[in-house]
């Protein structure tokens, strides 16, 4: 390797390398604005504040693995645990080139806030390992997701610390975790993470989960704004685990999906498209590159159709100061965590535009993990229509809570939800006091 290449590697895979990050762009700086300015409306206690801004723990490990060629490369991974007053940490792992300390201090954060929002018993954690899947074998993978597993499991238990899948990580990766957790136990410990397969303690509904939950905000907010669910149209940005689950559940209740993108770019057709025909397309050509029925477009133009429904569903800023002007959906539901930078918040509130926040719109693939951890320690499983039921009625009462709370403080949906979590974390903290 030269030394520019080597140079540009080890730069790649440091674990500070946050001031890749512009100020709009850092997440934990997305996730502090939103959090002062909610923080400052509820006259929080600056003893509190300063409690609730920093994070509790946070680890970096290195992971040495061996490649299939023989040779050892060491990855870099972390877990961080914002806040664990109300329960243990939870939240996923995700496998990706752009996880730094940074952004995985912002997801646990999030985490903290998003399952205070739905009123779960959980605290906020992220992990995360900086490498990319798709340039590595199975066997790979799995000695990189057992070392890891190994190296934070001090830190993670059913009581302590309950990881989850997120960006690129999946029921295949929660199995290895479970079972390095468990061979270290020297018993089975199915409660050590969410998102499991149902054979092995996972929750019937886990899978779609995230992507119901946002069509349970959204049909709300469309009620909201007297606004009809037949043939209100909708666009999709990202086709992963929450956008193609959103995009096929919108579809079933009479919504039309004029536009879809993925890493290979956007389509388009305003007629509707077959979402069924596209989950399909997908598992035979990996892209939606090329899917017949649609025209192409760019990610920049899907953002910016007339859509009554936008759904960000990928990754974080996606929606910034330079094209939030552009937006022209009337409704925007946050599949993914933190698509929207603070300052693109301004623009959009400006122009109306109604946001259904990350932290409640994306809550049901927690909520259901919680439903998953419930299970695992009763030892006795719920069918699906129960976990569907319940999911939806937890969605629902936290959607009206979160929009009561944006009423009463005339604050837009996004500061009301921070409030009402800030409110309910900080009630913790108050009635257990300091420990000295
Ligand atoms: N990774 C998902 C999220 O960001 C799920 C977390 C979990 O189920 O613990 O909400």
């Amino acid at each position: 390797m030269t030394t520019a290449k080597a140079k540009k590697a080890q730069q790649l895979i440091h674990p500070d390398r946050d001031n890749r990050f512009s100020s709009e762009d850092n997440p934990f700086e997305a996730m502090m604005l939103r959090f002062d300015d909610a923080a400052r409306r509820l006259k929080l206690e600056p003893g509190l504040y300063k409690v609730l801004r920093a994070p509790e723990k946070q680890l970096i490990v290195s992971i040495p693995i061996m490649r299939d060629n023989g040779e050892i490369e060491v990855f870099t991974g972390f877990r961080v645990q914002h806040n664990t007053s109300r329960g243990p940490a939870k939240g996923g792992i995700r496998f990706d080139m752009a996880v730094s300390i940074d952004e995985v201090k912002a997801l646990a954060a999030w985490m903290t806030w998003k399952c205070a929002v739905v009123n779960l018993p959980f605290g906020g954690g992220k992990g995360g390992v900086i490498c990319d899947p798709s340039t590595m074998s199975m066997a790979e993978l799995e000695r990189l997701t057992r070392r890891y597993t190994a190296a934070i499991i001090d830190i993670i238990g059913p009581d302590q610390d309950v990881p989850a899948p997120d960006v690129n990580t999946n029921e295949r990766v929660m199995a290895w975790i479970m079972d390095t957790y468990s061979m270290h136990k020297r018993h089975t410990v199915t409660a050590v993470v969410t998102g499991k397969p149902i054979d092995m303690g996972g929750s019937q509904g886990r899978r779609d989960a995230t992507g119901r939950g946002c069509l349970v905000v959204t049909m709300r907010a469309l009620q909201r704004k007297k606004m009809k669910v037949q043939g209100a149209t909708v666009a999709v940005q990202g086709f992963g685990n929450v956008g193609a689950t959103a995009a096929r559940l919108m579809a079933e209740v009479g919504m039309k999906i004029v536009a879809v993108s993925d890493k290979s770019g956007a389509i388009h057709n305003p007629k509707g498209i077959d979402i069924a025909k596209a989950e399909q397309f997908i598992k035979a050509h990996t892209f939606l590159e090329g899917f017949p029925g649609a025209k192409p477009i760019s990610n920049e133009e899907l953002l910016a159709l007339p859509v009554d429904v936008l759904v960000p569903a990928a990754l974080e800023n996606v929606i910034t100061s330079k094209n939030a002007a552009k937006i022209r959906a009337k409704i925007i539901c946050e599949g993914a965590n933190g698509p929207t930078t603070a300052q693109a918040d301004a623009i959009l509130d400006a122009k109306g535009i109604y946001v259904i926040p990350d932290i409640l719109a994306n809550a049901g693939g927690v909520t259901v993990s919680y439903f998953e951890w419930v299970q695992d320690r009763g030892g006795y499983f719920w069918d699906e229509k129960t976990v569907n039921e319940r999911l939806e009625k937890i969605m629902i009462t936290s959607f009206d809570e979160v929009s009561e709370m944006s009423v009463k403080h005339k604050v837009s949906m996004r500061i009301g939800a921070y409030m009402l979590s800030i409110q309910r974390v900080a009630a913790m903290h108050r009635l257990r006091g300091l420990y000295a």
